[in-house]
């Protein structure tokens, strides 16, 4: 197969599951060990992102955190992959923030692909693309110049054994990034990168 983000031809798997690309150097999970999209359905269904629980408002305060630093009430957002409990959107309309909401399976209104956001974020999304090229050019493309992107997604560090690494484990991550990946994406598609954790990266559109 080809890495999904830069087109690379992907030889050798580095283990059973995954490739990691020369070129982005990210780690690319082997397309016949994709999960269909009615077994993805069921396993986001049980995903415990409960607007009132607090353990996940914690989970995602950086993203909210970075939103409240960065941008103004009269900025419009987009929540990109919200899930079924959009916690950090309803944190931030009570605060008079606009946001709208996407997610292919519980929030399928693909009117936002006809505007323009000042900020889109993602919160553990970024690792469940098949296709990451299309789906940066898509949100690159509704991002208003100055825009900021913000997207919270484990960045793999070399620290940890990849095989063993509770993240590539997950059984809907088919797609993980490392700090060299999103140098790549900042240079390709024209971000500056403002800020690059392990957990958190917030790029600005040139
Ligand atoms: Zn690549």
């Amino acid at each position: 197969m080809n890495c999904t983000l830069c087109h690379t031809k992907l030889i050798e798997k580095i283990d059973a599951e995954y490739y990691n690309c020369p070129t982005c150097d990210a780690y690319v999970k082997d397309e016949l060990l994709w999960f269909n999209a009615a077994n993805e359905k069921k396993h986001y269904e049980q995903h415990n992102n409960d607007i009132n629980d607090i353990g996940y408002q914690n989970f995602t305060a950086p993203v909210t955190n970075t939103i409240l630093d960065l941008c103004t009430i009269d900025m419009l957002g987009l929540d990109y992959g919200c899930g079924k409990g959009p916690v950090i959107t309803e944190q931030l309309k009570k605060k008079g923030y606009s946001v709208d909401l996407y997610d292919p399976y519980f929030y399928a209104d693909e009117s936002y692909l006809t505007k323009q956001y000042d900020f889109i974020f993602s919160c553990e999304v970024f690792e469940h693309f098949y296709t990451p090229l299309k789906e940066i050019q898509k949100l690159h493309g509704i991002l208003k110049q100055g825009g900021f992107l913000i997207i919270k997604t484990h960045l793999f560090n070399h620290q940890t054994d990849f095989k063993n690494w509770y993240y590539r484990k997950d059984l809907t991550h088919v797609f993980i990034f490392t700090f060299k990946t999103f140098a790549y994406i900042a240079a390709t598609f024209g971000f500056n990168v403002i800020t690059l954790d392990e957990k958190l990266i917030v790029l600005k559109k040139l």
